[in-house]
């Protein structure tokens, strides 16, 4: 009901081989990294939308005969918007020109896979496999350099990993209720990060009930990344254990919003006034996106004076449309629907600005 006619072709996509990219270990010895993925013919969809906002640049120049700045190209992708929105596009638009994060994928079409990672000379392994459309919401939660980072659900650690090669993260809390889940990001750091990389100071795991956080460290982060727990739709499409769609975890399904927008508010308090919040999910589920995104921002406002606005995300649309499938209709945020071409997600991702 949701997707009307959209529903056949995200039903099919969903049922069939997920597609997966690499993201490249910064830490690893990048050059060959790049040249082994280079000779798959596979291309990273980080600089190719890097490419398309400088494009941009270049059509305007034609245009006007004038050197057209990152924050004028991004007003032409973010449309008829009014100038607060313009602003936030323009800046992440720049951000995200100079991202770090290198990704490849394979083109539209193309279901090649990549092969396991293997382990550069210093023992880091080169790459890591994943549902490349995870790599939206750490893109969005756009990490300055300096910044404190909280990653609140982060096990078992593809987002940490990709927020810690921004090489942006001053300090990076890296936070997961289940501690065996937690034990996998701890893997993930070893086999990715330099020692030196992920001191007690720079990256700490911990494994607490993140719906505490607003209690425990309030107003103190400059960007936080609640990744929640959710009915991880692909998944649970396709493996029978441990189901949540099971008869005997409805009621655990049944209270996932409510989770869902207890964390969200946590990490709403977590923030400081004017940091950043990205809530995302791996559902289609109406239930768990905006209408958990819509909860959280009334709760966080009528209970703890905590003030938030949704921060439009479309220019992600436009930029990344050559890589992604992205549904037109979202309330708030935004979200990467399965494709046959292109299939990645779902994933849907939506980004706060505490305003105080
Ligand atoms: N961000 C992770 C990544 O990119 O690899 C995936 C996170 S997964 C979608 C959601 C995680 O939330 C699970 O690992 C689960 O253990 C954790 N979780 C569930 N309830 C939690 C809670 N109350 N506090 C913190 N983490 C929780």
């Amino acid at each position: 009901m949701q997707f009307g006619d959209l529903w056949p072709s995200i039903r099919i996509s969903l049922l069939t081989e997920q597609k997966y990219g690499a993201l490249v270990n910064n830490f690893a010895h990048k050059e060959t990294v790049l040249n082994n993925l280079g000779a798959l013919k596979a291309k990273d969809f980080v600089s190719e939308a890097q490419n398309v906002i400088s494009l941009l640049q270049t059509q305007n120049n034609l245009d006007t005969s004038e050197k057209m700045t990152v924050d004028e190209a991004s007003l032409n992708l973010v449309g008829e918007k009014n100038n607060a929105e313009q602003t936030q596009a323009t800046n992440l638009l720049s951000s995200l020109s100079n991202s770090k994060l290198t990704c490849f994928t394979f083109s539209r079409g193309d279901i090649s896979r990549f092969p396991q990672s293997r382990s550069d000379c210093f023992g880091l392994l080169e790459y890591y496999l994943m549902d490349v459309a995870s790599l939206l919401p750490v893109l969005a939660l756009d990490v300055q350099h300096g910044h404190s980072v909280l990653d609140l659900c982060a096990a078992p650690g593809g987002k940490t990993l990709a927020l810690l090669q921004t090489e942006n993260c001053q300090h990076l809390a890296a936070n997961d209720l289940s501690t065996s889940r937690s034990s996998r990001l701890h893997r993930v750091l070893h086999s990715y990060v330099p020692r030196d990389q992920r001191t007690e100071q720079k990256v700490q795991v911990t494994s607490w009930d993140g719906r505490l956080w607003g209690d425990m460290e309030a107003s103190t982060y400059d960007r936080v990344l609640v990744d929640v727990p959710c009915t991880t739709d692909r998944h649970s499409l396709l493996e029978e254990e441990n189901n949540i769609f099971h008869r005997i975890r409805t009621k655990q399904r049944q209270m996932l919003p409510l989770r869902q927008a207890e964390l969200l508010v946590a990490g709403l308090r977590a923030v400081r006034p004017g940091g950043e919040v990205v809530y995302s999910t791996c559902s289609l589920s109406q239930l768990q996106n905006e209408c958990v995104v819509e909860r959280a921002v009334e709760l966080a406002a009528s209970d703890y004076g905590v003030h938030v606005k949704t921060q439009d995300l479309s220019c992600f649309r436009e930029v990344f449309k050559n890589t992604f499938n992205f549904f037109q209709d979202c309330r708030v945020g935004e979200l990467v629907i399965p494709h046959l071409t292109a299939n990645f997600g779902p994933m849907f991702f939506c980004k706060l600005l505490r305003i105080k």
